[in-house]
């Protein structure tokens, strides 16, 4: 075993992992990276089709990232949030409302103020804690509840736990979670609302139903208010894929109904973005062709040529009271996060000294300035013609290598949004049938793709793939390629009906 390897197994505890599992095999060790690819102590390289689990954006070594961070550390690491400004940080808060309140866009409320913190579960701690404060403050709600999706993962520390709604997490921190509701998300190939039998398509695009997910949100915000007498503070969403859910697509239209529902009952809109955000859901389309790789239509009342938002909501026109921020944030390098929110939310935080409406809330590392130089550097590039082109093409080209996935029995359900993948593998393509988790088919497949020299990481039976934008199409063949190989090997390729 590598040395390293040895120190890993001797002093390191992994997250989310049975370290029983890992202590039985030689990990990987990485030490080097660039674009798409990663290369491990032994000098063997991988693709990277998960983004390195979904923060990496224009790959790894990136010169103009590198750049940026060389040039801030040359000044200054970090220095002080606490009663201190500093330069990136100030200039980042400026781009990033810039960039969630795109022009000739008149969406309502406009994101004014940046809060800064390290991680997607801060950013969404943050976020609940502001809300919860506004919502009493303003007599919104005396005890304010939140509701969020079946399935929903919002981060790990204890408020986002409480958030989110995955039975494994919740058993093992029960007592230590407050309560919130969870509401029907859309998830139309498992969906018992859809009548339609399935298909060899995105099982968006073949439902039969008559938008009962939406009638169940209905139901729940009514509900709520009728017997507690107050609405929901505020109800907390992924816009348009649920990620750590098993990736999970919303049908077009779900988003925007859901979001007038909230509004109309005072609810107050949480947009967790950490995964979404930054150019990752593409132009938020179910599918897309070549014609559609043009540049948006110009804007005929400001003549402005208007390119696709960055975030996932604006892509249903809606615009959240909080957008919280994180993964992508920084090009993949650095831990920073933000949570934007309205001027209004703002206001309910200023008062005299001695009112002590002050947010009590902030981290040692709060607006760390290599942080913000790197997430400068990274918007500037999403913000580059180049860029959005070379997404375009990416989400594109995804779409049409997925497509070959079709042959494969196993392959229940493939759902694509922009540049984010999520494979299903099913016992039975024709009855849904699941694989039992103890199974580990999922797994497997993954396993079998890192003996192709391609990582990634599966959620259940769900395969993810989330290329970095400037994976060539080539890169992108392989990876495809080596997932349809994979499959077939751990799980067969002959109609597997009769099992
Ligand atoms: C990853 C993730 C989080 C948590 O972010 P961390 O940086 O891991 O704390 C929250 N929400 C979503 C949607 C995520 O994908």
């Amino acid at each position: 075993m590598h040395p390293l390897a040895r120190l890993d197994h001797r002093f390191v505890w992994h997250p989310f992992t049975q370290m029983r599992d890992w202590l039985r095999r030689e990990p990987i060790v990485l030490v080097a990276g660039r674009g798409a690819v990663l290369r491990d102590v032994y000098g063997r390289e991988y693709l990277d089709a998960n983004a390195s689990i979904w923060t990496n954006l224009h790959g790894h070594n990136h010169p103009r990232l590198n750049a940026a961070l060389r040039r801030q550390l040359a000044r200054v690491a970090h220095t002080s949030y606490l009663g201190l400004a500093n330069e990136p940080a100030s200039l980042l808060a400026a781009d990033l409302v810039a960039a969630a309140n795109p022009p000739g866009w008149r969406a309502q409320p406009k994101l004014a103020r940046v809060f800064y913190s390290d991680d997607g579960s801060t950013a969404l701690e943050v976020a609940l804690k502001l809300a919860h404060q506004f919502a009493r403050r303003t007599g919104l709600a005396r005890r304010p509840r939140f509701l969020s999706l079946a399935g929903a993962y919002h981060g790990d520390t204890v408020g986002a736990v409480s958030l989110g709604h995955i039975d494994l997490f919740h058993a093992a921190y029960a007592g230590l979670l407050f309560k919130s509701d969870a509401v029907m998300a859309p998830y139309c190939y498992r969906c018992p609302f859809n009548r339609a039998r399935p298909e060899r398509a995105d099982a968006r695009t073949y439902r039969r139903c008559r938008w009962e997910c939406v009638d169940q949100v209905e139901r729940r915000l009514a509900a709520q208010r009728r017997r507690r007498g107050e609405p929901y503070a505020a109800l907390v969403f992924e816009p348009l894929i649920q990620g750590a859910a098993g990736m999970i697509p919303q049908p077009p239209g779900w988003l925007k109904r859901v979001a007038e529902l909230a509004r109309g009952h005072g609810t107050l809109l949480i947009a967790d973005e950490v995964l979404t955000g930054f150019g990752r859901t593409g132009r938020g389309a179910l599918a897309v062709g070549p014609a559609d790789m043009a540049e948006a239509p110009a804007d005929k009342s400001s003549r402005v040529r208007r390119a696709p938002s960055l975030f996932a909501c604006h892509h249903e026109g809606v615009q959240p009271d909080f957008l919280c921020l994180a993964k992508g944030l920084t090009g993949g390098y650095l831990p920073l996060a933000a949570t934007l929110t309205t001027r209004a939310v703002f206001n309910a935080f200023l008062g005299e000294y001695a009112e002590f409406k002050t947010f009590f809330h902030g981290h040692s590392y709060t607006g760390n300035p290599l942080g913000a130089a790197t997430a400068r550097a990274s918007l500037a590039l999403l913000q580059s013609a180049a860029s959005r082109r070379a997404r375009a093409r990416l989400e594109w080209e995804l779409a049409r290598e997925l497509a070959r996935l079709w042959a494969l029995p196993a392959v229940g359900d493939l759902r694509q949004v922009g540049l984010i993948a999520g494979i299903e593998l099913v016992r039975d393509w024709r009855t849904r049938a699941a694989f039992d988790l103890r199974e580990r088919a999922g797994l497997r497949v993954c396993e079998a793709l890192t003996r192709r020299g391609v990582l990634t990481r599966p959620i259940g039976n769900v395969v993810v793939l989330m290329p970095p934008y400037c994976t060539t199409p080539a890169q992108l063949r392989r990876m495809v390629g080596a997932l349809a190989e994979s499959i077939e090997e751990v799980l067969g390729r002959g109609n597997n009906r009769s099992r």
